[in-house]
């Protein structure tokens, strides 16, 4: 049987990155593209309950929705595509990295998360940077990754967060297997005045800082290298889970 490759994104129908990532896979088993009809960054697990989603056709295989990425993964797996689910699901490619604490904001990678949830092996891509992407280099990564996933598939409940440096091919340093890093909080929000003189509130004004931690998907980014990072949808803290046993059993004796 052939096989079938889901794309999503969260960056919208329209985007350049999105249609990278079709070109670069459809040689790989057939390509559906299920995205949200605009840009929806930063939307992330979010699933709309609250109203109805209309899915439009745009031309074979090519879907838009006017929904979140979560939206899209959850109507193709379910709806589009229920005769057969997908054997792997890429959401991206992004404009712009998804690393660190900000992955829990971001809806390329939620994506991701949905196919994951949904028992499908999953790959999120994104690219760093603001404008001149090399969605080449991204597409070159991102096909040698589909290309492991589907042979040797994922463990259940984890996908792979890859994210990309904005280098030409031949500057990129090689692929580095990463740990998830840290960002840097108490960046100000941007206070203003509107011009009915009402307050507003503007977050994420400025640039944000990332700890620098050895083996850390950002490092391993800045350093030039592509930044493979598995990430486990159990977010249980194991560790502390005995402890905190102990603790509340105490608490409750005494
Ligand atoms: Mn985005």
């Amino acid at each position: 049987m052939s096989i079938r490759i889901l794309i999503s994104n969260d960056d919208g129908i329209n985007s350049e990155g999105l249609y990278a990532l079709y070109e670069a896979l459809k040689d790989l088993g057939e390509v559906f593209v299920v995205a949200p009809d605009r840009d929806q960054s930063a939307s992330s697990h979010a699933l709309t309950l609250h109203r109805p989603l209309r899915i439009e056709e745009i031309s074979k295989n090519i879907y838009s929705v006017d929904g979140t990425p979560t939206d899209c993964i959850n109507l193709a797996v379910n709806g589009l595509l229920k005769d057969r689910k997908p054997n792997l699901v890429v959401s991206g490619i992004n404009k712009g990295e998804n690393l660190g604490d900000d992955i829990t904001y971001s809806g390329t990678v939620s994506a991701a998360m949905e196919g994951t949830l949904l028992g499908i092996p999953s790959i999120a891509v994104s690219l760093s940077g603001k404008d001149n992407f090399h969605f080449e280099t991204a597409s070159y990564y991102a096909v040698i990754l589909a290309r492991y996933v589907l042979e040797k598939s994922l463990p259940l409940g984890t996908l792979l967060n890859v994210n990309v440096p904005n280098l030409l091919k031949e500057k990129v340093k090689g692929v580095k297997v990463t740990r998830q890093g840290k960002r840097l909080y108490g960046e100000p929000i941007v206070e203003n005045i509107d011009p009915r003189g009402r307050k507003y509130y503007w977050i994420g004004g400025n640039e944000l800082g990332f700890l620098d931690i050895e083996n850390s998907d950002i490092t391993a980014l800045k350093q030039g290298y592509v930044s493979v990072t598995p990430i486990k949808l159990d977010l249980t803290d194991y560790d502390f889970l005995n402890k905190l046993k102990l603790d509340l059993k105490n608490l409750e004796n005494a």
